[in-house]
């Protein structure tokens, strides 16, 4: 297949046939601006209008069995994936199908009638992450890429440089220089090219997009072969769907970054409809960010549909993204199915995050805290029905940032190896 406007930085294939079937059953990419449709390749911005590029279908008729048979990670859903239909023999980290688990004590700390916590912690490098990497690396293998890379908030240099480590292809991860200890270390023992940017999230992206305007071959999981990565995030709608026995929440409660995560999984919902695979319903989705970086919050209440970019300043550093590129499409989602999107402090990110240990057992990162606070404060201003099924999703695991809660939850009560040490402790 020949590109015939390259308007994306090559990472390898330019004039090279793809495989066929190398992206399964998707047809091509189309502009979710204009609707412009050009042949599936290393792009990522709409040739006529410059608009992001998303991955086109013609999907054959999928049963819940056929899906059901598959392997216990996101490749049981490979038919409404970008990619090949032996996917399972190339080596990757095989994520997803993550747990669902039912949280009656947080429900009832909320008041909350029903209540599940989608937790994607439990992914290979510990975020939901492992997804959208699994789907860029197999389009960075399919169009030969020499270097696997990304800009990252944290844990999408992790996964990267995890999966890269695993497919045997070089990796090069990029990260703001102020980000947490364990990220940094999560990433550095798969790679040895960890770059640290003297500057925040959207500084790393205009370099890493700057990068991949030089570089033959080098594949950008989140910017030149972005609209394969955002593909990823569609499994965790389809989990979710499928175990609640095949039918959609009332309402969802999911973080914003760059907003990708969010209009993903509404598009696995739309899809599922489309196919049959669960009964149409209306359902909510709410985005949830922190207040140090919320200009998707701060648009929704203004009523306007433009984003103003800010300058992060918040411990939810995996949200940190001041210029989300999926901003506008968060907001016309959260309006056009009545949800809602709201932020909250940092104060109030530790506190749920504790709350979420203390009630489930769960130990989640400063963006979970964000998505729980979130979910709190939604109940308590009014703008969710606590009668109806929710969802929330837990993103990415609190071992990467326990400098958050360390001083919140207190140091241990240290005695004496004695049983009168004990009973004078005062813990019984
Ligand atoms: C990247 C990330 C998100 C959100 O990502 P989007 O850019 O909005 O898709 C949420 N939680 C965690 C832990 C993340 O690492
Ligand atoms: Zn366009």
């Amino acid at each position: 297949m020949s590109i015939a406007t390259d308007t994306s930085p090559a990472t390898g294939t330019t004039g090279s046939a793809l495989r066929d079937r190398a992206f399964g059953n998707a047809t091509g990419l189309a502009c979710r601006e204009c609707g412009h449709e050009i042949e599936l390749g290393p792009h990522y911005a709409c040739p006529e209008c410059f608009g992001p590029l998303e991955v086109a279908y013609d999907f054959p008729e999928v049963t819940r069995e056929q899906i059901e048979a598959g392997p216990r990670n996101i490749w049981r859903y490979k038919a409404l994936l970008p990619v090949p239909d032996d996917i399972e023999q190339s080596p990757n980290m095989e994520p997803g199908y993550t747990r669902l688990l039912r949280a009656d004590n947080l429900a009832r700390e909320l008041g909350l009638e029903k209540l599940w916590v989608k937790d994607d912690s439990t992914n290979p490098t510990n975020s939901f992450k492992d997804r959208v990497v699994a789907c860029a690396l197999s389009a960075a293998t399919e169009f030969h890429s020499k270097v696997f890379a990304c800009p990252s908030t944290g844990n999408l240099a992790n996964a990267v440089a995890a999966a890269g480590a695993r497919a045997g292809i070089k990796t090069v991860v990029f990260i703001p220089a102020n980000l947490e200890k364990p990220k940094q270390v999560n990433s550095a023992v798969y790679t040895e090219n960890l770059v640290a940017v003297n500057g925040n999230y959207d500084d790393v992206n205009r370099l890493a997009s700057e990068i991949a305007g030089e570089e033959e071959g080098w594949a950008f999981v989140n910017v030149n072969v972005r609209p394969y990565y955002a593909e990823g995030s569609k499994t965790l709608g389809y989990e979710i769907a499928e175990q609640l026995g095949w039918r959609l929440p009332d309402q969802i409660v999911i973080p914003v970054a760059s907003g990708s995560q969010l209009t993903k999984v509404h598009k696995a919902f739309q899809e599922l409809i489309k196919l049959g695979l669960v009964e149409d319903k209306p359902y909510k989705v709410y985005g949830a960010q922190a207040t140090g970086c919320s200009p998707v919050s701060v648009a929704y209440k203004a009523g306007i549909d433009a984003i103003r970019p800010v300058k992060p300043d918040t411990i939810a550093k995996s949200l940190a993204i001041g210029n989300p590129a999926d901003g506008i499409y968060v907001l016309d989602i959260c309006r056009e199915t009545g949800g809602a999107v709201e932020d909250i402090t940092d104060d109030q990110v530790r506190e749920a995050i504790v709350l979420l240990a203390r009630t489930e057992g769960i130990f989640t990162e400063t963006a979970g805290g964000t998505t729980v606070g979130v979910l709190k404060k939604l109940v308590e201003t009014g703008q969710l029905d606590t009668s109806l099924e929710t969802v929330v999703i837990n993103t990415g695991h609190g071992l990467k940032t326990l400098d958050a809660v360390s001083d919140l939850v207190g140091a241990a009560a240290t005695i004496e190896p004695s049983y009168a040490a004990f009973t004078a402790s005062g813990i019984i």
